[in-house]
Parts: C-alpha cells; sequence; structure tokens
C-alpha cells in the first residue's frame, strides 16, 4: 500500500489535506429550518455560584476555517442560511426548553463563529439579541480574527445589564503546535483580541485543547497547564479543557504515523487539577464526550461525578472522591 503523505509543512497545502481526510465521514442531515439541539446545563461563576443556562446549538454554515483537529464541520451546511432562519431556530428551542426563571446565561454556539455573517446573517443580530432578553448573561464563540466592531454592534443589542461573553479557541499556547493546528492564528493574535474584548466590556472564555496532535503524554501536560496559564495571563475569565478528539479523518490519520493520540484520563485530571489550584479564574472540563476518555467502562461513572463534582466546586479536594 502508497504511504500516507505526511501533514504538510505550508498552510495552503494543510488545508487541502485536512479536507482531503474528511472522505467517507457523513455530516449530519441538518435543515436550516432546526436547530441541531438545546442543552440545559449549570455552570460555577467566578463568585462560586452555580448558574443554570441552556446551550442551543445553532444550525448554520461551515466555518471558512479548517483547523486540524475539528470536527465541528460535520453539524453544519455547506451553504449560508437565509435571514430569519437563526431566529427562528433560537425561538423554536426556547420553545422547546420551556420557560425558567432560574436560568442566567444562554449559549449559542454555532460550531464556528458568531460573527461571521456567512454563518449568522447580521441582519438577524437584533432578533437574536430581542430573543436573549430573559438571559443576564449571552455566551457566543468566535475566532480570534473576527473580534471587531460587530461584537461592539451586537453587545449594544443585548438588553441594558446583560454580559456578553465571547469564547475564543486558544487550542494551545505551544507556539509550533498552534501554527500546525492550521488555525492561523498565534499567541499574539489571541492575546491582541482578548485585550479587545475585555477593554469593550465583554467577558472572555477560552477553549484549550488537552493534548493536541504532535505532544506526547508528558508535553500534553505540560503544554495543557501552561495553556492554561497563558490565557489567564492575556485576563480571560474562564478556561474550558477539551479532551482532543479524533473523528474528523485528520487525527486518524496522524494517529496512524504516531502524530496523535488522545489525552490520558491521567492527563486530563492533572490539567484540570493545576487550573484549579491556580484560582484565577474559572476552570471546566468539557465532559460532552467523557466517555472517550475513560478506558474502563466500568469507571464511567465515578469519574463522571469526580470530575462534574470538581466542575461545581472549582476545587479538587472537595466531592465524594477527592485526590
Ligand atoms: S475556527 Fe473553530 S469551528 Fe472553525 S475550523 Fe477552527 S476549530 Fe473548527
Amino acid at each position: 500500500m502508497p504511504e500516507a503523505p505526511p501533514y504538510p509543512e505550508t498552510a495552503a497545502a494543510r488545508d487541502l489535506w485536512i479536507r482531503q481526510r474528511r472522505h467517507g465521514i457523513p455530516r449530519d442531515v441538518l435543515s436550516s429550518t432546526h436547530a441541531g439541539g438545546w442543552l440545559a446545563e449549570s455552570e460555577p461563576t467566578a463568585a462560586g455560584r452555580s448558574e443554570s443556562g441552556l446551550t442551543v446549538f445553532l444550525t448554520n454554515r461551515e466555518c471558512p476555517w479548517r483547523c486540524l483537529m475539528c470536527d465541528l464541520w460535520r453539524h453544519t451546511l455547506e451553504e449560508s442560511v437565509p435571514v430569519g432562519a437563526i431566529p427562528h431556530q433560537l425561538a423554536d428551542a426556547l420553545d422547546a426548553a420551556g420557560p425558567d426563571p432560574d436560568r442566567q446565561w444562554i449559549k449559542l454556539y454555532n460550531a464556528g463563529s458568531f460573527f461571521d455573517p456567512a454563518a449568522i446573517p447580521t441582519a438577524d443580530h437584533p432578533e437574536i439579541a430581542r430573543l436573549c432578553a430573559p438571559f443576564r448573561r449571552v455566551v457566543v464563540e468566535c475566532h480570534p480574527a473576527l473580534v471587531g466592531h460587530r461584537v461592539n454592534d451586537f453587545r449594544d443589542l443585548l438588553k441594558a445589564g446583560s454580559q456578553l461573553e465571547v469564547a475564543l479557541g486558544l487550542e494551545t499556547a505551544h507556539p509550533e503546535v498552534l501554527e500546525k493546528l492550521n488555525k492561523r492564528v498565534t499567541r499574539d493574535g489571541f492575546a491582541r483580541a482578548v485585550r479587545w474584548l475585555k477593554e469593550h466590556g465583554c467577558a472572555v472564555r477560552a477553549f484549550v485543547l488537552v493534548k493536541p496532535p504532535f505532544l506526547d503524554e508528558a508535553a500534553a501536560r505540560e503544554w495543557g497547564c501552561r495553556s492554561i496559564d497563558f490565557a489567564f495571563d492575556c485576563g480571560v475569565d474562564i478556561v474550558s479543557l477539551i479532551p482532543t478528539r479524533s473523528g474528523n479523518g485528520a487525527l486518524e490519520a496522524l494517529a496512524a504515523s504516531g502524530d496523535f493520540s488522545p489525552p490520558s484520563l491521567a492527563t486530563f485530571e492533572a490539567v484540570f487539577v493545576h487550573g484549579l489550584r491556580q484560582r484565577r479564574g474559572v476552570v471546566l472540563a468539557d465532559l460532552w464526550d467523557l466517555g472517550r476518555l475513560v478506558t474502563d467502562p466500568g469507571e464511567l461513572d465515578a469519574v463522571r461525578t469526580r470530575l462534574e463534582t470538581w466542575n461545581r466546586c472549582q476545587s479538587a479536594e472537595c466531592g465524594p472522591a477527592t485526590r
């Protein structure tokens, strides 16, 4: 069998390489008339309270970037949605979730950038803001390169007193690995985006990948911790830790060449504990795909309980199974 081509050195060639690895991986069957789903969840605040809220997964056009580790394109459309579709999806999701005066926040996650007008039409921002009026905090995600005037315009549409929080993917503070991830953002670019958002009154959340490709277990542990520290140095309020997962074809190809393996549970927990012990802001472990991190299915419930407890208490020293 011919050897698979190695991961390219140039950004232009990487886009093609990553796209080619998608072959045979299906997209979800989606329609612009329906949100991908919603979840009622709770999150701790920096003040130590737990606040409940709603995460709505909006259906929209695929993100124009081609990050090496990203599988979110599977939950997107290939074309832009018409004006009015996103507010319609959001209104339906809010109806389905039902009213709950205890809900403090809403996350509008669109598997891309909220401020990409080809994904979320800018003309829909006023109606989206109106639908978000019951929530004290509105969280959207965005590529650092798209942080700018549209953020301010949307922030100004929110109800007085509401906080806009923008979630940015740092992914890793390791400069060479960050470059290879093909996100086309640098540490400086990330820091600039955070500074701009803070100067304009937004809260900032950073996504950090635990064990991105090209790092062994020890380096992944070190750089997971350093990435949390870097994010807080930049001024973020919340760090969300995501165990790097395969599923997009590209990471499977890198796994075959020995350049990627998912993090061990021990690495993920060690990075999480480091973040919690810094006490510089909220640190959350993303548990949406926890089953992939736990090799012994018999341990899954206990691990989930432990990590949920750490998330809730913002401490690794509390809960039913402390370490
Ligand atoms: S910017 Fe975000 S959504 Fe877009 S490809 Fe990269 S990780 Fe995926």
